[in-house]
């Protein structure tokens, strides 16, 4: 079985579900896990934030508006008078449903609630058209089978059982179609895989079934080699390692949520990122294979805090770096980059919730130095030692940019650089140059 992900902009538009429907329905049995319509999750966050803020009018408005385009679509999507009755009493329950929260109390299970409505509307949508073109499909609710555990990670063996169960009750379906993004926790309460989340979804549904293959439908013909939104000339990569592709994605090629490689990857089944728009490019392929000895792509993280602990008294004391990393610990704030010296220690983090009192208590230590609006560029590829000269290539084309921390040796599938974020672009469009456009 394949399990088969269209984002957002995959199904924007009710010609774009048209569109997920001709590519679903070859006639082989498959799983589809759909995202919210583009747009709608942040319509939903913005109706949660009036409601935090005690602004039932903002939040109503909001409501209204989205309400008017989903009735649109539902004249566009649907040839039968039965289809868009139906389609029409479901949407009017769900806005109604929305509405009811603007009257009691709000707090973050409703706001879960709120935003696990988009992925609920697109997929019924969606199934509805399926069932109206007569294709054999069945929708699949994943708040019955979708489950994160006490320490909000997802419950693959849950998942597993309960996911059985949905797909006997609906045997000989050729299309399942589910919900990205959304779950419960481990108190049963609705709940998410965070923004971007439905990509998780996917990963971890091909796990559960042991898919031959996961595909990621989006709206660009694969992992590019540097980030298209600030970068010109770039082009997909077609093949990619799981680490490699884990890499880019943590480092912020946005196509890949970060937390959908794992899954897939232990399961060894072959992730492939592929183009709604155009559907007959290769996009690209992530796999177990490694492709000796190339540079792939580059990503940027943004929003990074550097933070430097200089300390001659510390000067190369065992233990020093432990009570360092203790801080962070309990701070529960991971570190991303890390350089060392005789002298010191320099970490960049990118959750800054605790960074005044992390700063205060590493101030016991030395003289601590904090750097922000900094940002991570991250080169990616095959890179161990044995390939000689792919550190030089990367700093000849950062020569121009201050950098303030380098990075490499953590894993053989990247080498990071710390620069400030004013000179992102400048350098993302200097590594393609160097490394990919001569
Ligand atoms: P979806 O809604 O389908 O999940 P996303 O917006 O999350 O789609 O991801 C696709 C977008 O990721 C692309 O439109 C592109 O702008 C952005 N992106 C950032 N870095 C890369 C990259 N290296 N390769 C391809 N796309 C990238
Ligand atoms: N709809 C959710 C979001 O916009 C999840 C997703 O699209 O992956 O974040
Ligand atoms: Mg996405």
């Amino acid at each position: 079985m394949k399990v088969l992900k269209f984002g957002g902009t995959s199904v924007g538009t009710p010609q774009r579900m048209k569109d997920v429907v001709k590519l679903i329905t070859d006639g082989e049995q498959k799983i589809v896990v759909l995202s919210a319509m583009s747009g709608t999750t942040n319509s939903l966050v913005e109706i949660s934030d009036y409601l935090y803020k005690k602004n039932p009018e903002g939040a109503n408005e909001t409501i209204n508006t989205l309400e008017k385009k989903y009735k649109k679509h539902v004249e566009e999507l649907y040839t039968t008078a039965e289809m868009k009755q139906k389609t029409l009493a479901f949407l009017k329950e769900e806005f109604d449903y929305l509405r009811s929260f603007t009257k009691g109390i709000f707090t973050m299970f409703e706001e879960k609630i709120i935003v696990a409505q988009g992925e609920i509307m697109s997929t019924n949508m969606v199934t509805n058209y399926l069932i109206e073109q007569g294709y054999n499909a069945t929708l699949i609710p994943a708040l019955e089978f979708m489950r994160t555990d006490k320490n909000s990670e997802p419950d693959l063996e849950y998942i597993r059982e309960k996911l059985k169960v949905q797909l006997d009750e609906n045997p000989e379906k050729e299309i399942y179609i589910t919900q990205g993004f959304i779950c419960r926790n481990a108190y049963g309460e609705v709940d998410n895989l965070q923004r971007g989340g439905s990509d998780y979804t996917a990963s971890l549904i091909g796990a559960a079934v042991n898919a031959s293959e996961i595909q990621i439908w989006t709206d660009i013909d694969g992992m590019h080699n540097n980030d298209p939104r600030f970068v010109e000339n770039t082009s997909p990569v077609n093949h990619l390692h799981f680490e490699e592709a884990a890499e880019l994605a943590y480092f912020g090629a946005k196509i890949l949520h970060p937390t959908c490689v794992q899954p897939a990857k232990y399961a060894g089944i072959p992730v492939k990122l592929l183009n709604t728009m155009d559907p007959t490019a290769p996009g690209t392929v992530i796999s177990n294979e490694t492709e000796r000895g190339k540079i792939k792509a580059v990503a940027a993280k943004d929003n990074i805090t550097a933070i430097k602990i200089t300390s001659s008294r510390m000067l190369l004391a065992y233990g020093f770096l432990r009570k360092v990393f203790e801080i962070f610990e309990s701070y529960k704030t991971s570190i991303d980059m890390i350089a060392t010296s005789e002298v010191g220690v320099s970490v960049s983090i990118d959750n800054t919730t605790h960074l005044d009192a992390i700063v205060n208590e590493l101030k016991k230590f030395g003289h601590v130095q904090v750097d922000k609006n900094m940002c991570i560029i991250c080169v990616v590829g095959d890179l161990d030692a044995e390939n000689v000269g792919f550190e030089s290539k990367a700093t000849e084309a950062l020569k121009e940019i201050p950098v303030r921390m380098i990075s490499y040796g953590g894993s053989n599938h990247n080498i990071s650089f710390l620069i400030s974020a004013d000179d992102k672009k400048k350098a993302l469009q200097s590594l393609s140059d160097h490394l990919f456009n001569n």
